[in-house]
């Protein structure tokens, strides 16, 4: 039903350590966030169809920055970066709260957060942190349990269920894989629709 086509065109545009260094605060765009290895850069790839878009990696906490890709003219999509594992000093994961936070606090050209989550390991620490950030500015969000590959029909449908429940109403959340393409449509309508391409 969605298409791909205008996320296939996607390409990085930069990346940014500080908030001073982003692009312009104009047109809209979307932020991706996720846990480390929870499955976000496999998530952009399928969902823009473009295999190396994102860099897959299994090195954890690797990229600490904020990445732009090109939709369209000042419609961008921004990969956030994540954590979620002991290794990355507390120094650093507050120094990353702190700039995550300015991010969702002043960007006027953001208007939708997407939480990727390992279907194995929902609604983590990090995972909440995000959406009440995105709550605080009134931002719709939306969560892709992805690696639903990995479990059993019964339990994806589970799972679900508890984690709609715990967003409430106003937050979506859906079954997604990279790997089989599951949920890939609703993902792209999703982030076509708040980017208006
Ligand atoms: P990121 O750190 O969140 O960007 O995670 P990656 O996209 O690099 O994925 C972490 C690991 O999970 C890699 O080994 C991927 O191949 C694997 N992975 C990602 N998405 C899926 C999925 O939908 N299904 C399965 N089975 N593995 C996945």
């Amino acid at each position: 039903m969605s298409d791909a086509q205008p996320l296939r065109r996607a390409r990085f545009i930069k990346s940014a350590h500080e908030l001073i260094h982003l692009p312009p605060d104009s047109g809209r765009e979307v932020a991706i966030c996720g846990r480390s290895n929870a499955g976000k850069s496999s998530a952009i790839n399928a969902i823009c169809d473009q295999g190396k878009l994102a860099r897959t990696s299994k090195t954890p906490g690797r990229t600490q920055q904020l990445v732009y890709f090109e939709v369209a003219p000042e419609r961008h999509l921004v990969d956030l970066p994540g954590y979620g594992y002991a290794k990355v000093p507390l120094a650093l994961r507050e120094h990353w709260q702190g700039v995550l936070e300015g991010f969702f606090m002043h960007r006027q050209a953001l208007c939708g957060l997407i939480v990727v989550m390992d279907i194995r390991h929902p609604m983590k620490e990090f995972d909440q942190q995000m959406l009440a950030f995105a709550a605080a500015r009134g931002l719709p969000g939306h969560v892709l349990l992805t690696k639903a590959d990995k479990i059993s029909r019964g339990a994806q449908a589970k799972t679900l269920l508890a984690v709609r429940r715990e967003l409430g109403q106003r937050i979506g959340a859906q079954l997604f894989s990279a790997t089989d393409g599951t949920g890939l449509d609703e993902a792209r309508l999703v982030l076509r629709g708040w980017l208006g391409v």
